[in-house]
């Protein structure tokens, strides 16, 4: 059998990638060979005429035909970061975003002063335990319908070192009490622009978590119609919304009573936050 180098390999995975227009080939096939080799990134590079066992080799391979036929890497590697925090991910639960950091950040700074939170369609858990690292002694209780995502978001939250009360509900279905916060960030992209999307996204993770009806608006609506009933006095809740959506759920929003309606804008300059009152 030839013998493999890390230099060898890292040509090869590179090629490969290149060869099926995977984006930043080079970042890639170091991300994903420090992985399986368990090393540092940047370690590759005092290490390349190491020699690699045909395990690492098969390994490395399969791990570069994931890729190349467009899997995110976070599902690859099972990981990703948000907030700075370690988040597992798998193929049940959407890749937690940067734009979703935003809304956590605007929380953690605007809402010290709060008891309760209610996440409802966490998915991987990545607001609830972000916001409980970030504001003390706030009970928080985080939603899903899918059981799938509640075990990822569950463990997410053990090896985070946080305390969140995880439940299974269909939006408030199994929702009891009454929150200081409401917060979402639901599947909200409509059909017609869910067709659009790369196969990156389209092909690998949840369409349930993404898409979503009467374009991209029925989680809102569901949302807002009962939210009344869930929220204290001086509740509040926060979305994180579609960027050509604030019009329409500020109209849904006033259907249902809600006056105090602001909107914010993510680093691209589009609508990304609402705060609701
Ligand atoms: N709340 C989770 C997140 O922000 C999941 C969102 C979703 O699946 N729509 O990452």
């Amino acid at each position: 059998m030839k013998i493999w180098t890390i230099s060898k390999i890292l040509n090869w995975a590179v090629t490969e990638f290149k060869k099926n227009s995977i984006s930043s080939p080079k970042q890639n096939a170091e991300t994903l060979i420090a992985h399986t080799l368990n090393i540092k990134r940047l370690d590759i590079y005092l290490l390349l005429d190491k020699e690699i066992s045909g395990t690492q080799l098969e390994a490395i391979m399969n791990i570069v035909s994931r890729r190349n036929i467009h899997e995110p890497l976070q599902y690859i590697l099972g990981e990703t970061e948000f907030y700075g925090y370690k988040i597992k991910v798998n193929k049940n639960v959407l890749i937690p975003r940067p734009e979703t950091e935003l809304l956590v950040e605007k929380i953690i700074h605007d809402e010290k002063n709060i008891n309760s939170i209610l996440d409802i369609g966490t998915g991987s858990g990545a607001i609830a335990i972000t916001l409980a690292k970030n504001l003390n002694s706030v009970l928080i209780e985080a939603t899903d319908i899918e059981n799938e995502a509640l075990i990822i978001a569950k463990q997410n939250a053990t090896f985070n070192c946080v305390d969140i009360n995880f439940h299974k509900s269909d939006i408030f279905s199994d929702v009891l009490g009454t929150y200081d916060l409401i917060i979402s960030n639901p599947p909200y992209i409509s059909q017609k622009d869910y067709d659009q999307l790369p196969i990156e996204i389209k092909d690998f993770e949840p369409k349930s978590a993404l898409q979503a009806d009467d374009n991209g608006l029925t989680f809102y609506d569901k949302i807002l119609q009962k939210a009344k009933e869930h929220l204290t006095e001086s509740g509040k809740i926060y979305f994180e919304i579609g960027y050509d959506q604030a019009k329409m759920i500020t109209q849904i929003a006033k259907k249902y009573g809600f006056s105090d309606i602001q909107v914010f804008k993510d680093l691209n300059s589009f609508d990304r936050i609402m705060r609701i009152i």
